[in-house]
Formats: structure tokens, sequence, C-alpha cells
């Protein structure tokens, strides 16, 4: 089946200036050519998509999420030790809402009961809707670390077990908590989880078998760890320094944003307010994240959004980009086609280009002009299927 898709503005994420009345063919899933209307022909017997009141872009990459968690519902570890089934009903409503607004891959960041793996067969086999995921199944952590639900993982030997033991059972890459985190109550931001030895065997085992290692780090000396042995990408970031940022482009190390979780009145406010140890660190990290991002995301190191499981909330992390300094289109590329390099998924996505998966989303307005327009999201394709706005298959 061929697809034209006739744009009002075209952003297909190379970098290049957009594009106003543009034509995007879709043949098999794949993007078979996008460019100006006057030069790219609509293939004779293409189903004609009139986008032309719509900004047209590549679908969203969520380089950091977790499918069965809602912040909102509080005690995200709790929610993540139920059993299977409660967690996977969840899962299915937040991934559509997810899908819904525009997100076309998720990175999924730990997950009990390698939930992950079974739900992103169940979006490929067409089973439920969702995004594309890419997953970590357990995530790596020590028994007094953060992000400890059920599994854990102590030395040199359990860490290389457990690793390769989540490769056995399905795992893209690997997810490990080198400091303390907000939404637990009995860790600190910057303290260190695990020794340098630790991280490495974890990075060791990725990198044998061709894959890499994210690791959670606010900053302090898990940070550097991590940075220094081989972490491709840190997640969050809160308090990195000057010093830790310049390390990370020395090593070209992803920093991967999640701002919802932490900002939005949604998030860890509404999940944990009754819980003073975890709000008080809500606050701080509020604040240091105001002080210094501006300062960070300006420094040319390289980074990419996640929602860490707001789920739909894709928008309201690039407009917190914007918010903190990061010009419209550079935050419209940290959710497309940074998260893919990011991710290590750019061959496949991230940009409208010939060869490319036809990820497309649709806006109803000027996302250069106002980034809130991100929240309207009025068409969502993934490899050439379109769902309208509540995530359900159209009719062809
Ligand atoms: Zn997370």
């Amino acid at each position: 089946m061929i697809q034209a898709l006739r744009c009002g503005t075209l952003f297909a994420g190379t970098g290049a200036a957009p594009i106003r009345d543009a034509v995007v063919v879709v043949q098999d899933g794949r993007i078979a050519a996008a460019g100006p209307a006057g030069t790219t022909a609509s293939p004779p017997g293409a189903a004609v998509l009139d986008l032309r009141d719509r900004f047209v872009m590549p679908g969203l990459v969520d380089a950091h999420s977790h499918i069965s968690l809602v912040p909102g519902k509080g005690d995200q570890l709790g929610q993540m030790r139920e059993p299977p089934v409660p967690q996977a009903l969840r899962a299915t409503a937040n991934i559509a809402r997810d899908l819904a607004a525009g997100t076309t891959t998720m990175r999924v960041m730990a997950e009990e009961h390698f939930l992950d793996v079974d739900v992103r067969d169940a979006i490929e086999a067409g089973l439920v809707a969702g995004p594309r995921l890419l997953v970590a199944t357990r995530g790596i952590t020590a028994s007094n670390g953060h992000g400890r639900a059920l599994s854990s993982f102590d030395g040199v030997d359990a860490i290389r077990r457990g690793v390769r033991e989540n490769f056995q059972r399905g795992a893209d890459h690997v997810k490990l908590f080198a400091t303390g985190g907000v939404s637990s109550a009995t860790t600190t931001l910057n303290a260190s989880g695990y020794s340098r030895e630790e991280i490495r065997a974890a990075v060791e085992e990725a990198e044998r078998v061709g894959k890499y290692a994210a690791a959670h780090a606010h900053g302090g000396p898990g940070l550097r760890f991590a940075v220094e042995e081989g972490v491709s990408t840190i997640e969050h970031g809160a308090l990195a320094t000057d010093d830790d940022i310049a390390l990370m482009i020395d090593r070209k190390a992803w920093l991967i944003c999640t701002f919802a979780v932490l900002f939005h009145p949604t998030g860890i406010e509404q999940g944990d307010a009754h819980r003073p140890a975890i709000m008080e660190k809500v606050r701080w990290a509020r604040g240091v994240v105001n002080a210094n991002f501006p300062r960070l995301l300006a420094s040319g190191v390289r980074f990419a959004a996640g929602t860490d499981s707001m789920h739909g909330l894709m928008a309201y992390e690039l407009e917190t980009l914007v918010r903190l300094g990061v010009s419209p289109a550079d935050a419209l590329l940290a959710g497309t086609r940074r998260g893919a390099e990011a991710c290590r998924i750019d061959r496949e996505t991230g940009t409208l280009e010939p060869g490319k998966r036809a990820d497309v989303i649709a806006i109803d307005g000027d996302p250069l002009a106002d980034i809130a327009a991100m929240r309207r999201v009025t068409l969502v394709m993934k490899d050439g299927v379109a769902y309208n706005g509540s995530a359900r298959r159209s009719e062809p």
C-alpha cells in the first residue's frame, strides 16, 4: 500500500529548514520520498492523506520511560512490586496514552517480571497499541540502591550474571542505578550506589554483546564513575556540575532530560505529597535544575528527552526544554532525531528521510512558533499505520 501525506509544513528532523507544502510518500511502512510538493511526485494510486493544515514531523522518541508506572499514584517502587497482571493492565493504558500523544518509540528503563519484553512483543504482534519499545528489563541496582523493587545485584559477579540474564530474556540495553533518586525516601541524589568496578562490569557485559549501558545518575561520584567507566547515557543528571558536563562532552555521553516527573503537578508532587523526605528532595532538585540547566543545555552536551513515566507528556518535556533556554527547533530535535541517536535507533527512525520507518505525527499549530502546540497531536503514524488521537487504528 502506498500513501501520500500532503503536509502544510514538513519538519523532517534532518536539520534542513522546514518545507511549506510538502509531500511524504509512505510505502510498506517506510518512507519512500519526502520533499516539496512541486518536486516530490505522489505515485499514481497512492492513498492521499490531507494534512495541508498541519505541521508534520517525525514521531517522538521518549528516551526514558517505564510502561508500568504512574508517578501521580505515588510509591513507584510499590507499583513495581505488584504482581504482573495489574502492572500489565496499567501498562496497556499507559502506552496507549503515549502513542496518542505522538510517541512512536519509547526506551523502557527498568521493569520487573520482564514485563517490558512481553508488552513489546504484544505491541509487535498487534495485540495492543503502543510505541515501539526498546527494553532494559530488570534494572541493575544495589540492595540499598535507588530503584530497587524486587531485583537487586551486589558485586561484580552478580552484576555480570544479572546483565547476562537480562540479555538472554531479550533486553536491548542495560539500565543501572549509579546514584540515589528523588522518588525513594532513603537515598540521596549524589550518593553512589555502586563502586567503579561494579559499573565497569555492567558496561563490559553490554559492550561485549554489541549493546550499551545507561545509568540513572543525578550527580556526585556515581555520575562521574558512570561516565568514566563508559556508560553511554546519563539519565536525569539533575545535580550535574559544569565539570561533569565537560566530562560527558569529552566522553560523548548523552544527557537524558526528564523534567515532567520532577516539575509537573501530576508527577512526584502529586504522588508523594504526603512524604516529607521526598517532597524536600523535589523542591531542592527543582531549584538546582532551574538554576543550572540553562547553562548546561547550552554547553554543547548532547541531550535528548524522556517522560520518565509521565505518560502522554512528551510535549511538556519539550516545553520545559524551551523554558530552560533551548530553541524550539532544538527541542523538537531532542524529542526526535537526538532521542533516536541516544537510543541507537537512528538508522530506523528519528527523521523523515527515505528508507526510515514511517513514524510520522501531525500537529495542529506551529511548534516552532509556540512549542505548546505539541500538545495538539492529531495524527500518529507508526511503521506506516495511522492511529487517530485516541490511539485506535484508523480504518484504511
Ligand atoms: Zn526512570
